[in-house]
């Protein structure tokens, strides 16, 4: 199994280190379309989405990881990189590039700007709870009736979900590849296994 880390921008070393610790052994960082050749998964790091954007326009990955994502390529964005995957982006710049890949409407920052960053518990479906480390996080304010939330926040006396999926895609608001035993990063590992057994 060969998993991608788009590497324009944001934090990649972290997340390979998430990856290897969660059994993957190849990880080949992405910079441009040729890279994306023999990858089985690819992870789109947090860092800053409309820099992201830029970048993948520049390099011709818009279109590239387009055509993967829409031929089913298992895919994992964190923080910026959900910002990448969601349907509809609010509060992004006009010319803000996605790839509509998860059907979920975020809000850029919508954590409010007092609270730029924040750690705090997050709550599975199974009811297991890990650290979330929240940077300037994008919040999702809707998630279609095909999305599964696999995990929530509790955040100003709401539920709020922070961890989605639905199809080939797979979500954080938050970093779990800042946890060194990231579950979220196992989750994708499977979700690529699946994937590449079907072929
Ligand atoms: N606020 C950033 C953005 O809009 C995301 C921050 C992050 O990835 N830590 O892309």
């Amino acid at each position: 199994m060969i998993i991608g880390i788009l590497a324009l921008q944001g934090d990649v070393a972290e997340h390979r280190v998430a990856l290897v610790n969660a059994g993957v052994r190849q990880v080949k960082e992405i910079r441009n379309p040729l890279d994306l050749e023999g990858i089985d998964g690819l992870i789109i790091p947090g860092g800053e989405s409309t820099t992201i954007s830029m970048l993948c326009i520049s390099t011709g990955l818009d279109i590239a990881i387009q055509q993967k994502i829409d031929s089913k390529l298992p895919v994992y964005g964190s923080c910026a990189g959900m910002i990448m995957l969601a349907t509809e982006i609010l509060d992004g710049r006009s010319d803000q590039f996605g790839f509509k890949a998860l059907d979920i409407a975020v809000r850029r920052n919508g954590f409010g700007r007092q609270v730029d960053s924040f750690e705090t518990e997050v709550t599975f479906l199974d009811g297991k709870v890990t650290n979330g480390v929240f940077i300037r996080a994008p919040r999702i304010e809707s998630v279609g009736p095909l999305v599964e939330v696999l995990a929530t926040i509790d955040y100003q006396g709401r539920k709020v979900p922070v961890a989605v999926k639905a199809g080939n895609a797979l979500a954080t608001a938050y970093h779990p590849e800042l946890d060194s035993l990231s579950q979220i990063h196992s989750i994708f590992v499977q979700m690529v296994q699946k994937a590449t057994e079907r072929v």
